[in-house]
């Protein structure tokens, strides 16, 4: 099975040398009424028979049927499971961030309402993190959605965010995943970024993996996306790129074709000057007139936007406090 980044041999082996480390599970859950004591049930009981120290956190993305009724029912005899009820949908991604700011195990496990994936997976994937990874990807081998309006446009995206950001997985978004909670707990999520997960983490230098997972059909309720999340995520997929290249030195991309830009303008601007001085020729109605001007133009927005970059960008970082790196870990440190 290809994996992404897979070198773990001084990984410390944590599941596997008995230490018991505790699981938050976060479940986005946007209309989910008639599967809620279904997913209750055999969430449970997966993670009864797994046996180690578990949370449900279920985030109650808006929903307007039944679901917040069913989970605050369910909640008041399982303090394990903990409900946080958004005001309106703020989509899935947010859902999941809810999740893990609040999340207080070792490790967290997404997985969806729905009951197309089998939480009995878990055991599974966590066995896999175990290992040495930090971030085990589900797979969902023979993914049980239509073909046309499903499965191509998600085979075609995935190949395409592979692609882009040189981590390659066939199935960003499947949401059954297990994650190190200090790793995920790093990242910020906006837009539909929570696919892009795996890619993030990797480029801060943690092991990525990906398993073959069991998928179901719907059974309950129906699904919240048509065929427009498609393009949402390739939107995405190209601010991931650019912010993980270049978030840190936007100068240097939009400087360095703004240089070009203007250089290859000039040179356009001074070959036709040449031709007006010396041969007197008629330039004023040549298109390479307008291209030349056309490159000098872009080139000197370019630089702008680049140094507008830079300030934005010291003031994201400076006002957040944020880090341009990521510690693994320290001795005899703060
Ligand atoms: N979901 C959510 N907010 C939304 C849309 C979806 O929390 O705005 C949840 C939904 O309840 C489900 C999961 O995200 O648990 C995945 O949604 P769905 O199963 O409809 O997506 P699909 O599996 O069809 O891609
Ligand atoms: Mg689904």
């Amino acid at each position: 099975m290809p994996t992404a980044v897979v070198d773990i041999s001084d990984r410390p082996a944590i599941l596997a040398t008995g230490a018991s480390p505790s699981l938050s599970i976060v479940v986005p859950i946007y209309n989910e009424e008639d599967s809620i004591p279904h997913l209750y049930r055999r969430l449970s009981a997966a993670l009864e028979r797994y046996g180690h120290a578990y949370e449900i956190l279920a985030v109650d993305d808006g929903s307007r049927d039944q679901s917040f009724a069913l989970l605050s029912e369910l909640a008041a005899s399982d303090p394990r499971l903990r409900v946080v009820r958004f005001r309106r949908n703020f989509g899935q991604t947010a859902a999941f961030a809810a999740g893990f700011d609040r999340a207080r195990g070792d490790y967290i496990v997404t997985i969806d309402a729905d009951l197309q994936n089998d939480p009995d997976d878990i055991p599974m994937l966590l066995a896999r993190a175990g290992e040495g990874y930090d971030v085990v990807s589900g797979w969902r081998a023979r993914r049980q959605d239509a073909f046309i309006n499903r499965k191509l446009p998600s085979m075609i995206a995935n190949r395409l965010i592979s692609w882009v950001t040189g981590v390659h997985l066939h199935d960003y978004g499947c949401s059954l995943k297990v994650y190190r909670a200090d790793v995920v707990k790093n990242i910020n999520l906006y837009g539909e970024l929570h696919r892009f997960i795996p890619a993030v983490a990797s480029w801060q230098g943690v092991a990525v993996t990906e398993m073959a997972v069991r998928h179901e059909p719907r059974r309950y309720g129906t699904s919240k996306y048509g065929i427009s999340r498609t393009v949402r995520v390739l939107l995405d997929l190209i601010t991931v790129r650019f912010l993980l290249s270049y978030s840190t030195r936007p100068m240097q991309i939009f400087g360095l074709w703004g240089l070009v830009s203007i250089l290859v303008g000039f040179a356009i601007s001074l070959y036709l000057a040449f031709t007006k001085i010396i041969y007197n020729a008629d330039i004023g109605s040549r298109p390479l007139l307008l291209l030349g001007v056309l490159l000098i133009i872009l080139g000197v927005q370019f630089i702008g936007i680049g140094l507008m970059g830079e300030l934005l960008m010291r003031t994201y970082y400076e006002t957040q406090h944020k880090q341009i790196y990521v510690v693994r870990e320290e001795i005899n440190g703060v």
